[in-house]
């Protein structure tokens, strides 16, 4: 039983916001977590549908009752998973979560009254709190020893509030000291997605940054393994939601893995490989429901390299196109725009260029409700040529090897879908993918021919 550390081994898992959902889903996580003695950093989501809330809570102009509402419903999803656990732990977490709920309820107010992204992280931050204390108490309900972790005294972070940026040595150094003498004999409990900026402000690293977060960790820790329980038996070769002809993938390697995270699958948060691969550590991905039935094995060297991995969807995606016929033969006016574009803190994502005019591509991070390229970023830019702003794009992405110089591609991929509207390709610059806007109507269903045609 995982009460007392056997080996030197350690393996971080990390549970999403479904497996942590309800009682019946905590305690599967927590048999998980008994049944091998290699785990010993637990990292997890907020209990699904709780952040999608309090991100609702953290919009400007919300009703004071409505305010009341959703602090309330999250206190009831809460609460229906206490009650399955002893009279004492449940009375004690349930005085936690008020106190908790009190505490969010004054965030709100204050919310209403100066919105900003810095109080609207205090407030996303509080469901990984809630989470993550319940979970410890369903692990000791079975006789695991786990501990609540403030994971705030450790992932010090800069202060981009909803995307912030960890100090990694700041991590490796407080973890070896404030958490790894922890491990030997107790399982650790702690909150992904969030941090701390050096002012002692809550920050949060970006929607399903909590892969991110155990990836971190386990690299500070010299982790030998990193877990990501989900609601799947692991990578699919598309998204299982929009073919039921996805498959699962045994072996995937760092690269082709990290690609398609990159490019949306959503399995995985974008950077959740980069301190897996810094440290080389293995990662297993499956589900929490099934652990049975196995998983994704994603590492370094894997036996084979196919020409078509998968295939990954962006949606809400935003096409900016500059033209300037000052542009043709001129130096200089790329570095303009991008000057513009570094100002906003916008990142370009793909990029192609003709004669006089460059299109570019940006991500609209999900849930956000106003679009990255604001009109004082459209005029700025209007300075320097003319504009186009296209929404409503989404981006397919065709994962694999050696897609820069294998044969007969074009027919293989834009064959099946020569009804399509393509708005833009990009090909040539990653051996690992070929990407494409098509309308977000026509998304689904380019996925699904493509899938058809490269993995039947
Ligand atoms: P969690 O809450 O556990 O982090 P997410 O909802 O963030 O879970 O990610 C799991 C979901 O990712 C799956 O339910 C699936 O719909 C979606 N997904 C997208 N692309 C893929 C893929 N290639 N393979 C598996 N799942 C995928
Ligand atoms: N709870 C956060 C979210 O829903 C982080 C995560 O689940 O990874 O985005
Ligand atoms: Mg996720």
């Amino acid at each position: 039983m995982n009460s007392v550390q056997s080996t030197s081994s350690i393996t971080v898992a990390k549970f999403g916001g479904t497996s942590v959902a309800d009682f019946q889903a905590m305690l599967r996580c927590a048999n998980i977590i008994k049944n091998d003695t290699r785990n010993r950093l637990v990292v997890v989501s907020a209990s699904a549908g709780v952040t999608n809330y309090l991100v609702r809570l953290s919009q400007k102009n919300v009703a004071v009752n409505e305010q009341k509402d959703i602090i309330a419903s999250i206190g009831v999803i809460q609460v229906n998973i206490t009650q399955h656990l002893a009279k004492e732990v449940e009375a004690d977490l349930n005085q936690q979560i008020s106190s908790l709920l009190d505490e969010l309820t004054l965030h709100a107010l204050t919310q209403s009254l100066q919105y900003t992204s810095k109080t609207t992280d205090a407030i996303l931050a509080f469901g990984e709190q809630l989470s993550s204390r319940i979970f410890a108490q369903v692990l000791q309900s079975i006789g695991v020893s786990g501990e609540y972790f403030n994971v705030q005294q450790v992932m010090k972070t800069n202060s981009s509030h909803g995307k912030a940026v960890v100090d990694i040595t700041q991590l490796s150094e407080q973890s070896a000291q404030l958490l790894a003498p922890k491990l030997h004999d107790k399982v650790i409990v702690t909150q992904g997605f969030i941090g701390q900026d050096s002012q002692g402000n809550t920050t949060t690293l970006g929607r399903g940054g909590s892969d991110y977060s155990a990836a971190l960790l386990a690299e500070a820790l010299n982790g030998d393994n990193l877990s990501i329980w989900t609601d799947v038996v692991g990578i699919f070769t598309t998204d299982p939601r929009i073919t039921d002809q996805a498959r699962a993938i045994k072996e995937i390697s760092f690269g082709e893995a990290a690609e398609m995270a990159t490019f949306g699958a959503k399995i995985l948060h974008p950077a959740t490989l980069i301190p897996a691969m810094r440290r080389n550590i293995p990662v297993f991905v499956g589900s929490s429901k099934e652990p049975e039935k196995g998983g994704t094995q994603i590492k370094q060297k894997v036996a084979s390299n196919p020409t078509y991995r998968s295939i990954a969807l962006r949606r809400e995606q935003t096409l900016v196109t500059v033209k300037s016929p000052a542009m043709l033969h001129a130096s200089g006016f790329l570095a303009k725009v991008f000057t513009v574009l570094a100002k906003h803190e916008l990142s370009v994502d793909l990029i192609t260029t003709s004669e006089i005019s460059v299109a570019l591509t940006f991500d609209n991070p999900s849930g956000s409700t106003q679009s990255l390229i604001t009109n004082t970023v459209v005029a700025e830019l209007e300075q320097l040529c003319e504009v186009s702003v296209e929404h409503g794009l989404s981006l397919v992405a065709v994962i694999g090897n050696g897609l820069t110089c294998a044969k007969g591609i074009g027919q293989s991929i834009f064959e099946t879908i020569n009804d399509i509207n393509i708005r833009l390709i990009c090909h040539g610059a990653s051996a690992n993918n070929i990407c494409f806007l098509v309308a977000e109507a026509d998304a689904n269903s380019v996925v699904e021919k493509l899938h058809n045609n490269l993995f039947s």
